[in-house]
């Protein structure tokens, strides 16, 4: 497969397809993009996926060549060199890469849903030509929000940007940093003003090597081994105001907007996740016999499999419209978040199963089984816990009947 032949399909899943998108099935352009992907993880990432989660290996040269192939910049205009394409498309393209490996999903769909789209959506002439343009097609960025005290709490947020001249000198510390360590640069929330709370917070795109800037130590985690996650810490780090994002005390509200996206790339991640457990359960009930006859003539198998594929499939249909959805101008909240929890807890509940389908086998590193149980637990936590998805659904429908 060239990389010509998928920038070609990405640049053809334009608009007027997602006009004839019915939910059951994929416009042609994005099935065409979904083969191509498959057929690059089933050659270039499923064969190393166990060794990158093993041993925590940033998968370097894949990353490369998903930058070649346009990738990395799905949803970013082609006028700033991405493919200019939907969130449909990216949400394919998440779910394939997230059969073959959870944690090379991760990175990818980080860095398309809040680094890249995030700075073509709000971003300036100047900004996108130092901050996007060299980042579609293999350099990766970082969205830094989470700190030690402040996850689902947004507001709290307490590192502060001061202004100074023509500066402001940002001092704290963020955490779960995805790609922190091989990023170059980040987007880095701060408040101008604590008392102001959401109102205070401002984003920077500060590049990696700017003076005061350092990473932590890499988190040593369940699963997605293959990403990198380690705190961001600020000490007197200098940045130009002309690098802050959006206005001023705009940052919360960029942020939650641009989430709704990152949920649909989280939920896509969590598909891809639950659907390689069950491959794994289907091929391996084919294999295994019992009592003299393959597993899956039992019922209790039968009965497993049909849940497993029913919750994986209403999931995507939740996630396929998320995705159409969040590129329309009104905010998709409710949406996304449905997506999100439904894909996530999906993941789970999938890998969970896939485990028991297997027996002993489930339980061992000689199959995939136990990777995508630990890879599947994450995308109930990030990108917003579920819990506190399930009363942004509350809050959504509690306004629509009011
Ligand atoms: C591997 C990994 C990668 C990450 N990558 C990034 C990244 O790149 N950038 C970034 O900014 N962040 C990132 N995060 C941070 C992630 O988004 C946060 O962990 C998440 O938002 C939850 O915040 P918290 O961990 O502080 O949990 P808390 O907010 O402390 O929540 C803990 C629990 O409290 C309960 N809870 C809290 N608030 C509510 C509420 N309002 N309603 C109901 N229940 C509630 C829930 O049960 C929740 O699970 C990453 C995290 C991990 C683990």
């Amino acid at each position: 497969m060239s990389s010509m032949k998928i920038q070609t399909i990405i640049k053809c899943c334009s608009k007027k397809f997602i006009r004839n998108f019915s939910l059951h099935r994929l416009p042609e352009e994005h099935s065409m993009l979904q083969k191509t992907c498959r057929d690059f993880v089933e050659a270039e990432l499923k064969p190393f996926a166990a060794k990158l989660d093993k041993e925590h290996i940033f998968p370097k040269d894949q990353i490369k060549k998903l930058g070649e192939l346009g990738l990395l910049s799905i949803n970013v205009s082609e006028k700033w060199g991405g493919a200019g394409q939907d969130s449909l498309a990216m949400a394919v393209a998440v779910e394939e890469i997230a059969r073959g490996c959870g944690g090379t999903a991760t990175i990818v769909s980080v860095h398309n849903c809040l680094f890249v789209n995030l700075i073509d959506r709000c971003g300036t002439d100047d900004q996108k030509e130092k901050f996007l343009r060299p980042f579609t097609s293999g350099t990766l960025g970082c969205f830094a929000l989470s700190e030690p005290g402040a996850g689902s709490d947004v507001g709290a947020i307490s590192t502060t940007a001061v202004l100074d001249g023509d500066s402001y000198v940002l001092n704290g510390t963020k955490s779960w940093v995805t790609s922190g360590t091989e990023g170059k640069a980040a987007i880095i929330f701060a408040t101008i003003d604590k008392k102001l709370k959401h109102k205070g917070i401002t984003g920077f795109i500060v590049p990696m090597t700017t003076e005061g800037l350092s990473c932590g130590k890499k988190e040593d985690k369940l699963g997605i081994r293959a990403s990198s996650t380690c705190n961001l810490i600020l000490e007197d780090v200098r940045v130009p105001k002309e690098n802050i994002l959006g206005k001023p005390g705009e940052g919360f509200k960029m942020a939650m907007i641009q989430l709704d996206k990152a949920r649909v790339g989280i939920a896509a991640q969590a598909l891809g996740i639950a659907q390689s457990a069950l491959d794994t359960a289907v091929d391996y009930s084919f294999q295994r016999k019992a009592f003299g006859q393959p597993i899956n003539n039992l019922q209790a198998v039968k009965l497993r499999l049909g849940e497993m594929a029913l919750k994986l499939e209403s999931a995507r249909l939740l996630v396929w419209r998320a995705a159409v959805l969040c590129d329309e101008p009104q905010r998709s909240t409710k949406e996304s978040s449905m997506a999100k929890v439904a894909a996530s807890e999906a993941a789970t509940f999938v890998s969970h199963s896939a485990i028991q389908i297997l027996g002993g086998m489930g339980y061992v590193a000689d199959m995939p089984a136990e990777r995508h149980y630990r890879d599947a637990r994450i995308t109930e936590i990030y990108a917003g816990v579920n819990d506190v998805q399930r009363q942004l659904i509350a809050d959504a429908i509690l306004k629509e009947n009011h």
